[in-house]
């Protein structure tokens, strides 16, 4: 009985050493490629945990067949202090969440905004592979980060309406798809996973629209960006809004004059209030 034991134990671990052999053969042959660098790189083998024991997303993992280490390492998470309304983070690293003086002197349409990470490094990188050379399965990990950061600052279910911030049509034939829409698809699943109760509408990609095309906010000054996006949005037509609060999403956040004119337009809708989540936050 003992040697029946001893066997079946010499078989396991030969297995063992037969799998790990094919597999370090499979990543020897079949190597991904970076989105960052660009470089090929084996896809490390974890245990399938997104989220640090904190409850914090975990930005390497989530990335671990898309970035190298070294790329997925260079990430910077929005941490506190903070300000409580545009969420941009302080300078200073002490010190408790509080409101800043851009927002104390001209507040936001919106209630409060919040982003994963910074734009910056690994983060940055896999935005630009995801919008601008069509790597679209990038939208299910950041996707998966994006609800991991809702889940650490907010209530998925005290939100009544997610609305991804649009794109003009004319941007849409040209890209083939909204980042931002991308980036939520999956919610209804994780929200399932949740047992999470959602209206079949919760995603809502078709109640703000974008009238006319504008140009990229990066890399415009202040006063040009209020112009780029003045009037450029509003409701579809005969859409109207009860009372609901508002989740406003998108990809990257720089001045929060888009998110502020997207929020502006809800709030006269009948939205109760605002909020906004953006994988990014440039500072
Ligand atoms: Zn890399
Ligand atoms: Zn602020």
């Amino acid at each position: 009985m003992r040697e029946m034991a001893h066997c079946v134990g010499e078989r396991a671990k030969a297995l063992k050493l037969v799998r790990r052999f094919a597999v370090a053969c499979f990543d020897a042959f079949f190597p991904a490629v970076c989105c960052g660098c660009g470089r090929l790189f084996s896809v490390p083998r974890l245990p399938d945990k997104s989220c640090e024991p904190s409850g914090e997303p975990s930005f390497s993992k989530l990335m671990r067949g898309y970035l190298c280490a070294a790329c997925a390492s260079d990430y910077h998470a929005v941490r506190s202090p903070v300000c409580v309304q545009c969420g941009e983070p302080f300078v200073s690293r002490h010190g408790l969440d509080h409101i800043c003086g851009q927002c104390h002197e001209h507040p936001f349409c919106f209630h409060s905004a919040r982003a994963a990470g910074l734009y910056q490094g690994g983060l940055r990188e896999a935005i630009h592979q995801l919008k601008y050379h069509g790597r679209d399965h990038l939208a299910g990990p950041l996707g998966r980060l994006l609800w991991q950061t809702l889940q650490h600052f907010w209530d998925p279910s005290q939100i009544d309406r997610v609305v991804p911030v649009p794109l003009h049509p004319s941007r849409l034939r040209e890209r083939g798809f909204n980042q931002a829409h991308l980036l939520v698809r999956q919610w209804p699943a994780l929200a399932a996973q949740r047992k999470m109760a959602i209206a079949s509408d919760w995603i809502d990609s078709r109640l703000l629209v974008r009238h006319r095309p504008t140009s990229p906010q990066i890399g415009l000054k202040k006063d040009q960006r209020a112009t780029n996006v003045s009037g450029a949005f509003g409701i579809a037509s005969g859409r109207r809004l009860g009372n609901d609060r508002v989740l406003l999403v998108d990809d990257v956040m720089t001045t929060g004059i888009t998110a502020n004119t997207c929020a502006r337009t809800l709030l006269r809708a009948g939205a109760a209030e605002v909020r906004v989540i953006t994988l990014a936050r440039a500072v």
